[in-house]
């Protein structure tokens, strides 16, 4: 009765490399893990990535917890949670979307020397006051920053958040 058993490894793998990439903000190793290319039990010869076995198998476990009497009122599916929890949003998704890198390209041409540090070359554009703390995109409240110096800022400002 229990089909997805097999996707069990898999979600296990998910799910300890999924928290192992969010203890260590590296989002990129989650993405490729998510993006995985495997072989399709249902289509041989026929590549899926991770996310689209998981969501699959999501679907077979969910039809089975449909036959479960009762089942619609203990509905708590937590892989589903972490699942999209474990998501790094879309760039459109966090508001960084063709207007943004528009300003964005605006402001590395205005400043191209990082406006922190002064010697390194502009890579980032930085919010003076970030979004968090109500800052906009106006181009007053962007300068371009080296990478060193950016990721100094995001990190010093993702603790003060934590
Ligand atoms: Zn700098």
């Amino acid at each position: 009765m229990w089909i997805s058993l097999r996707w069990y490894p898999v979600l296990l793998l998910l799910y300890s490399g999924g928290i192992a990439a969010v203890a260590a903000r590296k989002y990129e190793n989650l993405r490729a893990l998510m993006h995985a290319e495997l072989p399709d039990p249902a289509r041989p010869r026929v590549e899926i990535s991770l996310i689209r076995g998981i969501v699959d198998c999501l679907g077979d476990a969910w039809e089975l917890f449909e036959r479960i009497p009762g089942h619609e009122r203990q509905y708590a599916p937590l892989s589903e949670y972490l699942f999209k929890r474990f998501q790094r949003p879309s760039a459109s998704q966090r508001g960084y979307g063709h207007v943004w890198r528009k300003v964005r390209a605006q402001i590395l041409k205005r400043d191209p020397i990082c406006m922190l540090c002064r010697s390194a070359m502009s890579a980032q554009c930085d919010h003076i006051r970030s979004k968090r703390d109500g800052g906009d995109d106006s181009p007053t409240n962007l300068r371009g920053v080296c990478r060193r110096c950016h990721d100094a800022r995001t990190g010093r400002q993702g603790r003060r958040a934590r």
